[in-house]
């Protein structure tokens, strides 16, 4: 949607000096979810021509600008039309530019308010005077102000907790010295850029720059959290919003920008706080992820998997989503139990609830009438000495708590007789013995079950917020290459790994988006990764991940500076490339198929799976009898072909590693440990189900 996020921090001040200092203007810049080091802007002058030197080169390169300012656009209801007459907002944006005096060392903010106050009735509303001698019309203290007849704040105030109203100039926090020394600014660039630009909320976004008005204290709680010691907060707030605004699924900045075109103007992200902070906390990916520790020439496997484990964050955006579609997804959030379950005590069996405990022997009960069944409660009360018919599921009625089966009783039309003792509380559930309202059902990072729906459902869940499904791309590399089913020539085979790899990426609840194959040319294959960059969260490739002549992916990401070569201490596999092209990661399997997916369902499952927001899986291996012989030497771990017959494991005949016939023979995998050791038939090994990568 937009290219390019431009964070502006405003100052109603004058000049800062050369040296960065705080409450001076910050602009902040990201892309694609990176952002650059912020910008210092010593005063207004400076920063409006560098602003619109910025968007004009943005413009010039034909990237989308999302630009946010932070400081209102409009004001409370009924100041534009008093001031200029008509309600478009952009007349209070014009009046300005024509009557606010700027210089870097002073300028007529004061002394505007106050002429503007006598255009009002009353005292107001603006006060504030930030100079020592006195403003006709402007009071100093906001209390002395009263008949001038506007709100204090505009909607967006109100809303958002902690927000200043715009009528106070000065002070700790005063936002309204701000407001008029930057809609002059906003009113040039509107009449610089024309039709290229348009405001939010006021215009539709169609143009190729937007601006918007931002307050980056709506995600106050990252910025603190994630501010360095020492680091100016302005210039920190800029980077970590702009981030944030630029790591936004599309779909979500669109919703945030889905308000009403009211002329006050108001706050993106307001109504999507948590989104925002989603966004905003998430991890960035670093260039030097998966850079293991130097010196180690052979990584042990877990090793490798704890380096993942460490260094990959959520890459996906989050989503709400409707709790019947949610299966599969992966919480972006706790989940709590908007009720108890079950809510009221309620019978577990169909029979005759009455007050326990029952004593030995043989009871009578009188019946009252009426009955008690599933969503259709009893009224009344059941007296002592009285029972009454209750179906599964109802309300226990007042004076009961306890419920002896129909098959137990012996019934007539006003009693009842069955054989004691029945303990208080038998057959009756108890409310919310299965889960209390607040109780956290489920945590985030969970990938949702059918069975979790069920829970979220009776636990009064309507809708789940989700990762987005991570996009991962896939790429088989080599000249050798063909579709299957297409003509074929000497010295070429199929493509076996991409419908494979694709096939598991879906089943791990992924999107498979089909990067085709790439010869080995390095600039087709550069051209490849661009495109996979701009549309995938992740690149998974395979073939060409070595170091020989025609490894060009190797070759690339060590262009990027980013290449980390994986020497993994296992059987089968060879280096694995891992890097990172355009801030997003790659991973690089074998080109030899059974490599290849032993590799997959290594490394690459765990490792999509954080990247979508998952918990770290662990598939969950068992024990069971060897079917096979083998002696395997010490250093590396290796995974065998594997299937369970009579209980036992069976091996693949072959462990060459070309034969992909023997993945798919195979159910599992079996793991023998990085030690040396010999197996017999009969030994104990531990034997994974394919089934458990998932
Ligand atoms: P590479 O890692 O590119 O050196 O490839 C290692 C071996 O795997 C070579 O024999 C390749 O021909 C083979 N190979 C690479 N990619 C694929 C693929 N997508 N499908 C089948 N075989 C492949
Ligand atoms: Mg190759």
């Amino acid at each position: 949607m937009f290219d390019t996020v431009l964070i502006v921090d405003w100052s109603g001040g004058n000049d800062r000096g050369t040296s960065p200092k705080k409450d001076a203007i910050w602009t902040g810049i990201a892309r694609a979810g990176l952002a650059e080091d912020p910008v210092y802007h010593r005063n207004r002058q400076l920063a409006e021509d560098w602003i619109s030197r910025f968007l004009a080169a943005e413009q010039a390169a034909g990237r989308r600008v999302l630009a946010g300012f932070d400081f209102a656009f409009g004001y409370p209801a009924g100041f534009g039309r008093g001031l200029t007459g008509t309600d478009d907002p952009f007349a209070i944006w014009d009046w300005f530019a024509t009557h606010v005096h700027d210089s870097p060392s002073t300028n007529n903010r004061f002394d505007l308010a106050g002429q503007i106050n006598a255009r009002f009735p009353g005292i107001g509303p603006f006060w504030g005077n930030g100079l020592a001698r006195d403003i006709p019309d402007l009071p100093r203290k906001g209390l002395a102000r009263q008949g001038h007849g506007l709100p204090e704040k505009r909607a967006a105030e109100q809303q958002a907790k902690g927000a200043f109203a715009v009528w106070q100039l000065a002070g700790a926090g005063a936002v309204g010295s701000q407001v008029i020394m930057g809609l002059p600014v906003l009113a040039r660039l509107r009449h610089r850029f024309g039709a290229d630009l348009a405001v939010w909320p006021f215009q539709p976004l169609t143009p190729p720059i937007a601006l918007v008005e931002v307050w980056p204290s709506l995600i106050a709680k990252t910025i603190a959290a994630t501010c360095p010691p020492g680091a100016i907060k302005d210039a920190h707030q800029v980077r970590v919003l702009a981030r944030a605004l630029s790591a936004l699924a599309p779909e979500d900045l669109a919703r945030m920008l889905d308000v009403p075109a009211t002329a006050e103007g108001t706050i993106l992200g307001l109504d999507h706080v948590a989104l925002l902070e989603q966004a905003a906390s998430a991890p960035v990916l670093r260039n030097d992820c998966f850079a293991l520790p130097q010196g180690v020439h052979w990584t042990p496997v877990d090793q490798a998997l704890a380096h993942l484990r460490q260094h990959l964050p959520p890459v996906a955006g989050v989503q709400p989503q409707p709790l019947g579609a949610a299966a599969g997804h992966y919480l972006a959030q706790d989940v709590s139990a908007l009720r108890a379950h079950p809510p009221s005590p309620n019978a577990a069996v169909d029979g005759y609830g009455f007050a326990g405990p029952a004593g030995p022997g043989a009871q009578s009960l009188t019946l009252v009438q009426g009955r008690a069944a599933a969503g259709q409660p009893f009224a009344g009360v059941v007296p002592a000495g009285h029972a009454i018919r209750i179906l599964t599921g109802a309300n226990l009625p007042q004076g009961v708590d306890t419920v002896v089966m129909q098959e137990d009783v012996q019934a007539t039309d006003t009693a009842i007789t069955f054989q004691g003792p029945l303990k208080q509380g038998a057959n009756a559930r108890a409310a919310g013995e299965d889960m209390t309202a607040g109780q956290i059902i489920a945590r985030q990072g969970r990938r949702l079950t059918p069975a979790d729906l069920g829970m979220c459902a009776a636990a009064g869940i309507g809708d789940v917020r989700v990762y987005r499904p991570l996009r991962v791309g896939i790429l088989s590399t080599g000249d050798e290459l063909r579709d299957p089913g297409s003509a074929i020539a000497e010295g070429q085979i199929f493509d076996a790994n991409r419908p494979m790899l694709a096939a598991l990426v879906r089943q791990w609840g992924h999107e498979a988006v089909d990067l085709g194959r790439a010869p080995d040319d390095r600039n087709i294959l550069r051209g490849i990764l661009d495109q996979g960059a701009a549309t995938c969260d992740v690149i998974l490739t395979s073939g060409g991940a070595s170091a020989g002549d025609e490894d060009h992916m190797s070759a690339l990401l060590a262009g990027t500076g980013s290449l980390a070569l994986w020497r993994v201490a296992m059987k089968p596999g060879r280096p694995l490339a891992m890097g990172v092209w355009d801030g997003k990661p790659v991973l690089g399997l074998p080109g030899n198929p059974v490599a290849a997916m032993v590799c997959a369902l290594v490394f690459a499952h765990p490792a999509l799976a954080v990247m979508a927001g998952g918990d770290w899986p662990e598939p969950q291996g068992f024990t069971v009898p060897a079917a096979f012989a083998k002696t395997k030497k010490a250093g590396r771990r290796e995974y065998l072909r594997a299937r369970i017959r009579d209980g036992k494991a069976e091996v693949f005949a072959s462990e060459g590693s070309g034969r992909v016939s023997g993945l798919a023979w195979a159910d599992g995998l079996v793991m023998l440990p990085d030690a040396a050791m010999t197996i017999s038939p009969g030994d104990p090994v531990t034997y994974i189900p394919f089934d458990s990568f998932r």
